[in-house]
């Protein structure tokens, strides 16, 4: 539903943001209970929609999050949060493997996940749905 109105409806969990953030957060909450999801403008207004360059994460032979870690810590000169990147880095095959399981329909050649690498990673570990625009990829 998506409404203007006033809702007077209870709800288990309310999401306040339409972007890959909340979404995400509203379908792993959609699992325990039922979900508003609060947003201002339209729910696909949102930066995620315009992400182009895709998601990085340690999927690939070789690769490791520790790896991933590394680059990310090295790229950031000393501007990271190392226990941000950890999180990040730690969690990003398991946080891939949901989105496939999802329907995200990841790039693929020869039937494997494609895997960019560029800028400061030392492994391919880029993911892209529709070449550059990942963000504005709908679920199959
Ligand atoms: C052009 C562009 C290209 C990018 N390319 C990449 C890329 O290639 N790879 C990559 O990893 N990242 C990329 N990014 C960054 C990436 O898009 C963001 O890091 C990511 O989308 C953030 O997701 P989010 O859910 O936290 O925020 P958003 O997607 O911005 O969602 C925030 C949500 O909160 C809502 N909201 C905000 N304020 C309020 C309020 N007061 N009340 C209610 N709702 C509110 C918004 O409407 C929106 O729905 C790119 C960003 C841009 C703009």
């Amino acid at each position: 539903m998506t409404t203007t109105d006033r809702d007077t409806t209870r709800y288990d969990y309310i999401i306040i943001g339409s972007g890959i953030a909340g979404l995400n957060t509203a379908l792993l909450a959609a699992e325990h209970g039922s979900v508003l999801v609060v947003t201002k403008g339209r729910i696909d207004d949102c930066n995620s929609r315009y992400a182009q360059g895709g998601i990085a994460a340690a999927i690939g032979p070789g690769d490791s999050a520790t790896l991933h870690e590394r680059d990310t810590l090295d790229a950031g000169a000393g501007l990271c949060d190392p226990e941000a990147v950890g999180v990040l880095t730690g969690q990003g095959p398991d946080s891939i493997a949901g989105l496939i399981q999802w329907g995200v329909p990841f790039d693929t050649i020869h039937g494997q996940i494609a895997l960019g690498r560029e800028g400061a990673h030392s492994m391919p570990r880029i993911l892209r749905a529709g070449g550059d625009a990942t963000g504005a990829r709908e679920a199959t």
